[in-house]
């Protein structure tokens, strides 16, 4: 077993992870003798690659597109993880868990929204989407969500409210793109969780602008490459307070720290080891994963 404790993603493609820079500038400070890696792991390997890790006494893995799904057939998912179909996270006894919900609450949190009880408006109904869902049901929120494909929106809430799902805490409805505007009008909370936004992928648009956002509308895009998305810059511009995609990368991040060390993440540096890399690459033209 190697003396330095190993950590790493499986995902492909990985390259341009974010996930090295922010978990080995937590183990630098708090001086633990750790290092992160990312390995480029088809779903054809993924299976094995999980296993490998176990077997060489890995700290902990975290688990990135397109493994999330079939990660969970390797691992002993916990309950969350389970509802979620995903999972981003295992440690070292195999176990699985999906932090990105986590990571978007705290950011919410950390921006002083209470979620209990918050009205909020949640667009897409992928895996970011899926996971926040789940992560604000369980915090007690009133999640109203939107997505282009209809059918999507329904199964996702379906999913949700069915007899293992039902946390009995918050509330959560299906709609279309076609009544955001409806639906802004009575959220505390606005959320991106599509694809819509992304560089070099549907650059330059947004699902909500800012005629639609009312004063007190919180505005929080979990699309992190570019930092400033247009629907942020939408929400800037009607004086509005935003959230980036970097805070949920960096929470979620931090969940999973604790979930391997058990120790208290050191947050900050893990939030400007990720803005800088975030800068560089952006500089650079890169396209990044968890
Ligand atoms: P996904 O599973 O592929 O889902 C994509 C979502 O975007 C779907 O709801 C899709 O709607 C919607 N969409 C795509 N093109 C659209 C368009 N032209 N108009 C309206 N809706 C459109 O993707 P994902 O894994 O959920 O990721 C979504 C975003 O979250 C990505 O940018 C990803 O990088 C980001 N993310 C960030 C974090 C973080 O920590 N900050 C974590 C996870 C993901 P349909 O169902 O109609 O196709």
């Amino acid at each position: 077993m190697a003396v330095t404790t190993v950590y790493g993603v499986l995902g492909s493609p990985i390259a341009h992870s974010l996930s090295p820079v922010m978990h080995n500038a937590a183990f630098a400070a708090l001086g633990l003798d750790a290092s992160y890696i990312a390995f480029d792991v088809d779903k054809q390997r993924a299976g094995t690659a999980i296993q490998g890790a176990r077997a060489l006494g890995f700290g902990g893995l975290n688990i990135t597109f397109p493994l999330k799904e079939v990660a969970l057939r390797h691992c002993t998912p916990d309950t969350l993880s389970k509802r979620i179909g995903a999972v981003n996270t295992i440690d070292d006894t195999g176990a699985g868990y999906n932090t990105d919900g986590v990571g978007a609450v705290r950011a919410l949190e950390e921006a002083g929204v209470t979620v209990k009880d918050a009205s909020i408006l949640l667009l897409g109904a992928g895996g970011a989407a899926k996971a926040i869902a789940a992560q604000l049901l369980l915090s007690g929120a009133s999640v109203l969500v939107a997505n282009r494909t209809v059918s999507r929106s329904l199964i996702l809430t379906q999913q949700m409210t069915a007899e293992n799902i039902d946390c009995g805490c918050g509330a959560i409805e299906a709609h279309s793109l076609g009544e955001i505007g409806d639906l802004l009008r009575e959220a505390r909370v606005l959320i991106n969780a599509t694809t819509v936004g992304m560089d070099g992928v549907l650059g330059g648009q947004t699902l909500v602008t800012a005629a639609q956002m009312h004063p007190g509308l919180v505005v929080f895009d979990v699309v992190y490459h570019p930092l400033e998305t247009p629907l942020l810059r939408e929400a800037r511009a009607a004086g509005l307070q935003t959230i980036d995609g970097a805070k949920m990368l960096v929470h979620q991040g931090a969940a999973s720290f604790v979930l391997w060390t058990a120790l208290e993440p050191p947050v900050q540096v893990m939030e400007e080891a990720v803005r800088k890399a975030l800068g560089s690459a952006h500089r650079a033209g890169d396209h990044g994963g968890q």
